[in-house]
């Protein structure tokens, strides 16, 4: 059973994360959207809540299961038994940011990291500047799936 997790804080899911989810979960028998909990970070939207849009987002894709974890990403794998992690790429801030943290990951653990390129016309998309446009009263409905609402 190939299993991936697809960690990040989701803080809210955006059409960029749902493009990854939705072309990586072709490559896995099951992929695990994991929520990482850090208790120093502040977020704009619950645990609860960041869960919720997930799920209602993938409700009829039994592939994808949605959970929180807590400390490092290759242990929660070990535990749940995750072969690989997957991750989108938009730029080459971001690869250089990846490139780290899966060598590292590879140093800790057997586990593979999987990228996938953003689509074009996804690769502006963030959830800082979602984040960002919420707090700003402006129109957030075409930066995110239709399950965030506020
Ligand atoms: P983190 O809190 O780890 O930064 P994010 O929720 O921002 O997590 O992102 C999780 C994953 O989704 C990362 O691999 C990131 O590169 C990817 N991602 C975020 N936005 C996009 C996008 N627009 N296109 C492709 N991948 C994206």
């Amino acid at each position: 059973m190939k299993r991936a997790i697809f960690p990040g804080s989701f803080d809210p899911i955006t059409l960029g994360h749902y493009d990854i989810i939705h072309r990586g979960v072709t490559l896995f028998d099951e992929l695990v959207i994991a929520i990482g909990v850090n208790s120093d970070k502040k977020y704009m939207f619950p645990l609860e809540k960041r869960k919720q849009f997930i799920e209602e987002a993938f409700k009829d894709e039994p592939k994808i299961k949605v959970v929180t974890y807590e400390g490092l990403t290759v242990n929660f794998c070990k535990e749940i038994d995750a072969q690989f992690i997957l991750r989108g790429l938009r730029n080459p801030a971001d690869f250089e940011f990846e490139k780290a943290i899966a060598h590292t990951n590879r140093k800790l653990s057997e586990i593979e990291t999987v990228f996938l390129l953003t689509s074009s016309g996804k690769s502006y998309i963030s959830s800082s500047i979602v984040r960002d446009v919420i707090r700003n009263n402006g129109d957030y409905t075409g930066l995110v799936p239709n399950s965030v609402r506020i």
